[in-house]
């Protein structure tokens, strides 16, 4: 039986609110009392916290501090979701499984946003649709875990959970939950954010710049070789633009967003806020919160938390999701049937996507229930290697991204985005690809503080296949108009 949440009077954040524009109008109601209803509920995945006057101290203080996110960005996110759940726009969601507090630089932010805006050119182009960017990031520092405990040569300690949470370090000091942790998360991703917003605004990161990087890949690495025909493609397609003189402010500024898995009850329940604008309740801890695949239990607190908030919000369906669950999940976090309300997040395993998807999307098709269906390649196909490291292999990857396509185009649905984990930096924690990392290499450069992550190059070849797949999606489209 995994713990559940230690009980901490909850502050109210109602005086506070979301909206850049101050309205006269006062909340609806409190999100101070919506915010809470989890409580009574069962919560999977939850530290327990050895100091309740510690922790209720930082929850009280991060309530009065200022919201990360306004409700109107959320919802343009739920707008541009709708458009992914119709098929007119694709979603790009990648960053690391989970950020750490000492790798918050700005040397790795840019890497990692240079890297999803890299993947994002070249799969606008193939696609002909937006994409809509999202980050892991600002806010990912909370992991569920297999086991509540680990147990290292006869000693037990409880197990690492995030640096939101605790340390790495197998000491008794390093494992103990610190309510400390949220605040700093907190801070952290306040500056992560506030570096992602200037590099979305500023024009330091538009398309033709991220194209010009992508030639880089193309022309020095023997992996990027394969894809000159598209990746020229995209050249001609920047200059035709250019020659017509546009330069819309698309060009220039990017749109992008944050999201993280919605873990810690806690902290999400102190950082939710009301929009002055309507007075309903948002999590401001970032744009888009998703329910990880060990907490999505129907009648848990997870599910009730998400239930109140008015975020765009996805839920993780592994293997063992059930048509009906499906359902049961539309009908809890989306009763008005809202387009871009609620995303799945498919992470089902190359070897049993094509077998367990259709069910889902037929029944949840069937019921004319509005949802975006993503696919994350990532998490279905962990395994250990000899050397110990957990991994993921490229092709394993690439193949559950084609099984996905292929079950949609069967069904006549839309597959909708990819949600991947990945760094922009040059790691060796996924084997195989163009660069062929071994099993062998593993060791070189394995870095994640969770689960292993495709590196900039592997990243790109995704971008790259993927957008071939895009490519033949349209051509069979085309194909059956005319
Ligand atoms: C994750 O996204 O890092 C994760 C733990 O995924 P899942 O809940 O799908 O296992
Ligand atoms: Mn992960």
């Amino acid at each position: 039986m995994l713990p559940t949440t230690s009980r901490t009077p909850s502050p109210s954040p109602a005086s506070t609110s979301t909206s850049a524009s101050a309205s006269a109008s006062a909340p609806a109601h409190a999100p101070g009392e919506t915010a809470e209803s989890w409580r009574d509920l069962p919560a999977a995945q939850q530290p327990e916290w050895p100091d309740p006057d510690a922790l209720r101290q930082v929850v009280t203080g991060l309530a009065k501090a200022p919201g990360l996110v306004l409700a109107q960005e959320c919802d343009r996110l739920k707008r541009r979701l709708g458009a992914v759940a119709r098929g007119e726009a694709f979603l790009l969601q990648g960053g690391d499984c989970a950020e750490t507090l000492s790798g918050v630089s700005g040397e790795a932010i840019e890497a990692k946003l240079r890297t999803l805006l890299q993947m994002a050119v070249v799969l606008t182009h193939a696609a002909s649709v937006p994409v809509v960017k999202v980050g892991r990031v600002a806010g990912q520092y909370g992991k569920p875990r297999s086991r509540p405990t680990e147990t290292r040569d006869g000693v037990t300690l409880p197990v690492y959970r995030g640096d939101a949470v605790n340390s790495p370090e197998f000491t008794p000091e390093a494992r103990r939950a610190d309510p400390g942790r949220l605040r700093r998360v907190y801070e952290a991703s306040a500056a992560t954010l506030n570096l992602v917003r200037a590099f979305a605004a500023g024009g330091a990161a538009d398309l033709e710049q991220a194209h010009t990087w992508n030639r880089g890949f193309i022309d020095d690495s023997p992996a990027g070789r394969r894809y000159t025909a598209l990746s020229d493609e995209v050249s001609r397609a920047l200059r035709f633009m250019a020659a017509c003189g546009v330069r819309p402010h698309e060009l220039r500024a990017v749109e992008f967003f944050a999201s993280h898995e919605g873990l810690l009850l806690e902290y999400e329940a102190a950082l939710t806020r009301a929009d002055s604008r309507t007075g309903l309740p948002y999590a401001t801890s970032g744009h888009l919160l998703w329910i990880g695949e060990r907490t999505r239990a129907l009648d848990g607190a997870h599910v009730e938390f998400f239930s109140r908030i008015r975020n765009p919000v996805a839920v993780k369906l592994g293997p063992d999701a059930t048509a009906d669950e499906a359902l049961a999940y539309a009908e809890r976090l989306n009763p008005l049937g809202e387009e871009g309300r609620l995303t799945f997040v498919v992470r089902m395993g190359a070897d049993r996507v094509r077998e367990r998807l259709p069910a889902l999307v037929e029944k949840v098709t069937a019921n004319s229930v509005p949802v975006a269906w993503v696919c994350d390649p990532m998490h279905g196909n962990t395994f250990e290697a000899a050397s110990g490291h957990k991994t993921r292999r490229f092709e394993d990857i690439m193949d559950e991204v084609q099984g996905f396509f292929d079950v949609h185009a069967a069904l006549g649905t839309h597959a909708g985005g990819i949600h991947v984990e990945l760094t922009g930096d040059d790691v060796t924690e996924c084997v195989g690809g163009g660069g062929n990392v071994r099993e062998a290499d593993l060791h070189r450069r394995y870095e994640t503080a969770c689960d292993p992550r495709l590196n900039h190059t592997q990243s790109l070849e995704l971008a790259f296949l993927t957008a071939q797949m895009l490519r033949r999606r349209k051509g069979r489209e085309q194909a059956a108009r005319s």
